[in-house]
């Protein structure tokens, strides 16, 4: 894949870059040709029909007579980032610049609820999908094209049920059938499906350095028993199934359920209608970089289809970055997950400021002076000491306090939500407000990252409260605005 990704950006339109090569137009392979469609199929406008394949083709035709002026992004190589976006022209904030259709949608794994496999929204009630006997809405959904055409012809062939014995249960089978949606994309007696799948090896998999580490080796075992003994599938090489897993882990948009953000004058909250409970592989998102404060944000429509915006003004030749993990997490929480899941070293500006901007997100409380604050000494090592920022204190820790003591609020902080529903809301207040006066400017900075997490829910719970006292209210204003100020912060936008 190294050798054509470097091929297919001698072909396009590539920002400068000391490591761009000259190009190399007798070269441009099937696969080099078929990037360059995923770039020039960035439209302004919404596509009428939601089908990549004919949306490709549609482009095809219109390629010659693109302006590339229009185009509003390009793909770059960069030396430290690999292959990403950026902005071929100014973006304006709130520019809608890209609009993507999955090549993968597939229901998540779900803890207590049940997920339709035809439209992936959470539901109560479900019914046996009449062909294979997985769970659907209805009809409808179990006609589905992603369920009808993929796995369904399947588990019905192999008499595969949801309630076979763990690993395989329906749960766990939710990751299963994403990598089966992936691979059946291989399919010679479709051309759209082969469109998709061509599309599907231009995108990222890490193979080199997903195959040393022992949690994807043991997905990888799983998936591929899954894939060969189970449902049969022997067309499928061993180093195609690995291929898809990490396509699928490395670039998948996940929608769950995350509490809606809060607004300054929200008086009650909305209770979840049926949510999306899925995962969505894009080819052009997909190349979108992380940053630890976006420039976009993103949200899907019916059908899958992602919209992205930029949510302040993008300057030509900056990198076009979104959250691939929570931005409300301190930086040594942060880069520990986008190591551990997307295997790179994040090194941004946030990242590389002690104080996160000046928030202070993950400032512990000195033990020693006990005005001061500990930062670390370079928050760029996993391992780094904390040191007192007050002059003249000596205070340090190491990195395993900090872990430590993150460690133990956030299980104090699991121990109330894990009684959510067997206490009263009252009784859920008074407990988050006790672990909130045991470690706030007291173990940890006000505006440490857990705290400004503890206080979110306790913000969702007051708002419960009936007729709340006047103080509630002052409460809630401040904790809503500490929030905002914090979010905003990490998630610029032009809404404000
Ligand atoms: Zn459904
Ligand atoms: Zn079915
Ligand atoms: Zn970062
Ligand atoms: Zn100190």
């Amino acid at each position: 894949m190294e050798d054509s990704a470097k091929l297919l950006l001698s072909t396009i339109s590539i920002m400068d870059s000391p490591t761009c090569q000259p190009p190399a137009r007798d070269k441009i392979s099937e696969e080099s040709y078929v990037i360059d469609e995923i770039l020039s199929k960035v439209y302004i406008h919404p596509p009428k029909n939601p089908s990549v394949c004919e949306e490709v083709r549609e482009r095809v035709s219109e390629k010659n007579e693109m302006n590339i002026q229009t185009n509003p992004i390009a793909l770059k190589h960069d030396l430290e980032m690999g292959r990403c976006l950026v902005a071929a022209r100014d973006i304006e904030p709130g520019e809608i610049f890209l609009n993507d259709w999955p090549l993968i949608t597939a229901p998540n794994a779900g803890q207590n609820s049940t997920t339709c496999l035809g439209c992936g929204l959470i539901q109560q009630t479900l019914q046996p999908c009449a062909r294979c006997g997985w769970p659907v809405c209805n009809d409808q959904c179990s006609n589905i094209p992603q369920h009808a055409d993929f796995e369904c012809k399947i588990f019905a062939k192999e008499n595969i049920k949801p309630d076979l014995p763990s690993p395989y249960s329906y749960i766990a089978s939710a990751e299963y059938i994403k990598i089966l949606r992936c691979l059946l994309l291989k399919d010679e007696s479709s051309p759209e499906k082969m469109m998709k799948w061509k599309l599907i090896l231009s995108l990222e998999a890490h193979m080199d350095i997903r195959r040393h580490i022992p949690r994807v080796q043991l997905m990888s075992g799983l998936v591929k028993k899954f894939v060969k003994s189970i449902c049969k599938l022997n067309q499928f090489d061993e180093e195609t199934v690995d291929f898809a897993l990490g396509v699928v882990d490395v670039n998948a948009f996940r929608h769950s359920f995350a509490p809606a953000p809060l607004k300054p004058m929200q008086t009650d909250l909305q209770e979840d209608s049926p949510a999306m409970n899925a995962t969505f592989v894009y080819p052009t998102a997909s190349m979108a970089a992380h940053g630890c404060v976006r420039n976009t944000d993103w949200k899907t429509l019916s059908g899958g289809q992602l919209e992205m915006r930029a949510s302040h003004k993008i300057l030509k030749g900056q990198v076009i970055c979104h959250a691939y993990v929570d931005l409300m997490l301190g930086t040594p929480e942060r880069r520990r997950l986008l190591h551990k899941l997307f295997y790179f070293e994040c090194s941004c500006p946030r990242c590389a400021d002690k104080t996160e901007l000046n928030t202070y997100f993950s400032a512990l409380k000195c033990t020693e002076c006990k005005t001061g604050y500990l930062l670390a000494e370079n928050p760029l090592q996993h391992k780094s000491q904390w040191i007192c920022s007050q002059p003249g204190c000596s205070g340090i820790k190491s990195y395993q306090y900090e872990r430590e003591l993150v460690q133990q609020i956030l299980a104090e902080e699991k121990a109330v939500c894990d009684q959510i529903e067997l206490c009263s809301n009252l009784t859920t207040i008074r407990s988050l407000m006790k672990v909130l006066k045991k470690h706030r400017d007291v173990t940890v900075h006000p505006n440490h990252y857990r705290v400004v997490n503890i206080e979110h829910i306790l913000v969702r719970h007051l708002l419960k409260v009936p007729k709340p006292p006047v103080e509630i209210k002052l409460e809630m204003k401040r904790l809503i605005k500490k929030y905002m100020r914090l979010s905003a912060v990490f998630h610029p936008t032009c809404d404000e």
